[in-house]
């Protein structure tokens, strides 16, 4: 392959696949390949799959078919496949899908660099083609998972529980700053087991204080928090430590002791209440994000209606709910599927629309309030800003009028005149960016 036909990548699937790509894409411009943000225009594809439940691997699966369509009609020279999707089910992939060129797992940076005849530069791995805007990105301080979660399919293709040193990535948070970074998303598939390999410890409280040392990184925000081994000492680098921000985003998947113990999640509903009890308690205006399964095999309607009661109960900020996917190889998979998918909806349902209203009253309490937002992007009449409140491409924004001085990537301070069920309305109090 000549170094100057362009190569297109294709990322499906959660953040950690996007720092994959990333990562790829800055091993790729180091060989002198010709990288395009439009695949449509590539000669060569690299699709990086997700594998974790059927809409996601659905997703992948026609993303592949079209790409050798492309192919078969001489529009594409190559096409690669790695990741999630392909770690799960390669032999399978290997017969169904025959004209893709070759299959690869995930991390497979060094063999897709081969593959288009260049060599791997092991000592800039921690360097990044940063696909998100410009003043954030996403910091993968671990990857795969040791938890048992009978559900969850992620460990049969993350592996066990991999730490990256603390200095390892406060040189690539610090890289990322020079390019103009203001806010480290960390994330991980269970961020609170981080250190333990390396340090004989969990270690996350020293690498966020750690990291809040960097020159020109001001915002730190905490995904994929785990509950049943939730550090404490978290919860002081959160209250205490202003570039810490006072964000979590810790997936309960469920309440009902039945439930949770089926689900091996290590925790009951006494201790998950005691742990939000105090997370609150130690941290007043916390933002709590969370995720929730509903359908899964035996959530009875009792069980339903305990979760129902416990979100009106606790309130939280943001949440998300996915429907019971059902995936070979998990200790789940013999229970079966047998909630059906309408009643799955439905019950999805329900739960979205009683947290429609406690956004609302939620979104409602910062009318006339005064805060503080990272620009995003102008978007048709109004500039897109998130606050404290709001993690990237899941949470709600803050909209100001397109009218106002802002450039994406400053802070401004923003008053609130309006909301949604989602989003704020804000008009800017001071044209000061910083
Ligand atoms: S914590 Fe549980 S749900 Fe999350 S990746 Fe690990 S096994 Fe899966």
């Amino acid at each position: 392959m000549t170094k100057k036909e362009k190569i297109g990548i294709i990322t499906l699937g959660c953040s950690k696949n996007t720092v994959d790509s990333e990562r790829l894409m800055s091993q790729l411009r180091f060989n002198k390949f010709d990288l395009v943000d439009d695949p449509n225009s590539a000669d060569s594809l690299v699709i990086n799959t997700c594998g974790f439940i059927d809409d996601a691997k659905e997703e992948s699966v026609n993303t592949i078919l079209a790409a050798v369509e492309r192919k078969k009609k001489g529009n594409l020279k190559k096409v690669i496949v790695a990741g999630c999707l392909s770690e799960r089910y390669k032999s399978e992939l290997e017969i169904e899908i025959p004209e893709v060129d070759v299959f690869f797992g995930t991390e497979a940076y060094e063999q897709i660099v081969k593959e288009f005849g260049g060599d791997l530069k092991k000592d800039l791995l921690g360097e990044r083609v940063v696909t998100t805007p410009k003043h954030y990105a996403y910091l993968k301080i671990s990857e795969g998972c040791d938890n048992p979660c009978s559900f969850c399919a992620i460990p049969i293709m993350r592996g066990k529980h991999k730490t990256k040193s603390i200095e390892e990535l406060v040189a690539e948070s610090t890289y990322l700053a020079e390019k103009g970074v203001k806010e480290l998303v960390i994330i991980g598939q269970d961020t609170t087991d981080y250190g333990k390999e390396i340090y004989g410890k969990r270690v996350l409280a020293e690498l966020l204080n750690k990291l809040s040392g960097i020159k020109g990184i001001e915002w730190i925000r905490l995904l994929y928090a785990y509950p049943s081994h939730f550090p404490e000492d978290i919860m002081d680098v959160i209250r205490e430590n202003p570039k810490v921000l006072n964000y979590i985003d810790m997936p309960l998947q469920h309440i009902s002791d039945p439930v949770l113990k089926s689900m091996r999640r290590g925790i009951s509903k006494r201790r998950t209440k005691e742990l939000i009890f105090r997370l609150k308690e130690k941290i007043p205006d916390l933002t709590l994000r969370t995720t929730f399964i509903v359908g899964y095999p035996n959530e009875t309607e009792k069980d339903f209606i305990e979760l129902r009661d416990f979100i009106r109960e606790v309130r939280f900020d943001r949440f998300g709910v996915f429907t019971y996917s059902l995936e070979e190889n998990t200790t789940a998979y013999d229970l079966g599927d047998p909630i059906p998918k309408e009643e799955k909806e439905r019950r999805r349902a329900e739960l979205m629309e009683i947290q429609a209203k406690i956004s609302l009253e939620k979104n409602q309490s910062y009318i006339g309030k005064t805060i503080r937002v990272l620009a995003e992007r102008l978007e048709g009449d109004f500039h897109i800003a998130r606050s404290e409140r709001d993690a990237p491409e899941v949470d709600g924004e803050v909209l100001i009028s397109k009218k106002s001085k802002i450039i994406p990537g400053n802070f401004y301070d923003v008053e609130i005149y309006d909301c949604n069920e989602y989003d704020l309305f804000g008009k800017l109090i001071k044209n000061k960016a910083s």
